[in-house]
Order: structure tokens, then sequence, then C-alpha cells
């Protein structure tokens, strides 16, 4: 085979490429592109409508982090909703922790755990975990209709295009406020701050239009458009502080731990002034 480049286009001026040596899966789900393809520094790479999602070499970094902050700032979370996330790996942090009773993910299309079932089984491992439970359904309906109430609702969502778009609007948000128990967080993965500015800056308005406490932290994420990669939590009670003393930290990290805990919040000055 000639050697074979894919293209990620994120910008009219900007675009990443990826030397491929096997294309292992193509197919046009009722939702979106999937792809999966062998890379030659990344591992295998799960991509949607040409958006790389997860590499086997740093998915570690981004799923480690959009869970176990807000799981150490919550004293106790036993009920977790993941909307997205269809190939597991904030499932598998999530369930990481012993004290969780339930987690309840809602992931649009069934084709993404699938691909994550057959190619990535490090990160797709704990779909069989007695704890979790998976809807095959739109999480913006799922959250508008559900009684359930959970402590912790993390969205793990693409990036706000086609079915994802609306994961990134006020009104979903409203939804999330009302099925979170009392003290409850959400934490959303609020984008790349240097190239999706704008949708950054809108979630943090919304979720402050919402939740009485926004919060912000970030961290470097190789494969995903220019490396530092927010998350933005909105609390009802619960404010970021150390990593509490009374805790240990769960068994499997590679890059969570108590002092990435407290920096992760210490936020680079052209992010704080953008807020
Ligand atoms: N970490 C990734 C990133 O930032 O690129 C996100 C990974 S995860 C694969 C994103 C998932 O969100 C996809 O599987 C997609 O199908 C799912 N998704 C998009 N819109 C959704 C919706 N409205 N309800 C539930 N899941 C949705």
């Amino acid at each position: 085979m000639s050697e074979y480049w894919m293209e990620e286009k994120h910008t009219d001026g900007y675009r990443v490429s990826w030397k491929i040596t096997n294309i292992l899966h193509e197919e046009k789900t009722p939702f979106q592109e999937l792809a999966v393809v062998e890379t030659t520094e990344w591992g295998k790479a799960l991509i949607l409508d040409n958006a790389v999602q997860i590499t086997e070499k740093d998915e570690f970094i981004y799923h480690e982090m959009i869970v176990h902050p807000v799981m150490y700032i919550h004293p106790n979370p036993e009920k977790v909703l993941i909307i997205g996330g269809g190939d597991g790996g904030t499932l598998r942090e999530v369930l990481k922790h012993k004290r969780v009773k339930k987690a309840d993910m809602v992931e649009i299309d069934g084709k993404v755990v699938e691909a994550s079932k057959r190619f990535f089984p490090e990160v797709s491992c704990s779909f069989d975990d007695p704890r979790a439970n998976l809807f095959i359904e739109d999480g913006i309906k799922y959250v508008k209709e559900t009684k359930e109430k959970y402590d912790i609702i993390i969205v793990d969502s693409s990036d706000p295009v086609g079915p994802a778009v609306e994961l990134f609007g006020i009104d979903f948000y409203r939804d999330a406020y009302r099925i979170l128990n009392e003290d409850g967080i959400i934490v959303v993965q609020s984008e790349s701050p240097i190239f999706f500015k704008e949708t950054f800056l809108k979630v943090q308005s919304y979720l402050k239009q919402v939740f009485p406490m926004v919060y912000v932290y970030w961290a470097v994420c190789p494969t995903y458009v220019s490396g530092p990669w927010t998350f933005t939590m909105a609390s009802k009670k619960y404010v970021p502080d150390k990593f509490p003393g009374d805790k240990e930290l769960v068994d499997g990290l590679k890059y969570y731990n108590e002092g990435i805990h407290t920096a992760a919040f210490n936020l680079p000055r052209f992010i704080r002034e953008m807020l």
C-alpha cells in the first residue's frame, strides 16, 4: 500500500495530517461517519465525522480528567449519568470508584459502542460491570424525560456538530440541573479555548445562567486540536478544593493524582482573561 495520510480539517487555515497504516473499519451510521484506523504514531484511533475522538496512546488523559476531579469533589457520588462517551473510557474511569452504585450511560449511536468493543477492548472494558446500564438513545431526550436523580452528570460529547449540537445548549443544562440531586455536579468537555473559543465561552455563559457555581479546569490532550483542553464543572453546592485528605486514589491511574487535582483548576492567564 502506498503511503496514506488522513487529514483532519480544523479551520480553513489549519489541518492535521495523520499517517494511516490500515483502515480497520468504516461505516455510515444513522448519525455519523464512523471509522477506526491504525496510525503510525498514536495506535488505533476512533474517528467520527472526520474528527479524532480517541487514540490508544493518549485516551487516558482525557478520560481520567473528565471523571476524577468531580468524583473527588463530591463527597459521596453513588449515582452517575454519562451522556455520550460511546467508546466506554469515561464509564471505565467512573467504575474505578467503589462508592459508585449505579452508572447510567446514554449514547445516541450504538455503532460507536460496537466498534469500541471490537477494536478498543481496553477502553470498552466496563460495559459488563453490573453497576453499568447502557441506554442507546438521545441524551437530550433522556435528561428531559427521566425521573431518575443523579449525584454527578458527565457530558462526554463529540464536538458541537450533528447530534451533539444541543448538548451545548442552555435547555439541556436546565434539564441536567433538574435531574441532579441538591448537591449534584455536572462536568462537560468544553473544547479547546484556542480553536473553539466561541463554544467555550458560550458553555460558560449558559452554565452560569443555570448553576450557582461554575469552574473551569484543563489538561493537555495531545491529539485534540491545539493541545490544551478545557472541562467545565457546574455545581449546586461543592467547590473545587484540595484533594480530600480522607480519600485514597483509585487504582490504575496514569495521569490524575492529588497534585493534578489542584493544578488543573489553576488556569493559564489567557484562559483566565477570557472568563
Ligand atoms: N472524547 C471525545 C472528544 O472530545 O472528541 C468524545 C468521545 S465520545 C466518542 C462522544 C460521543 O457522543 C459519540 O459516541 C457520539 O455518538 C455521542 N453523542 C453525540 N451526540 C449525542 C447525543 N445527543 N446523545 C447522546 N450521545 C451523543
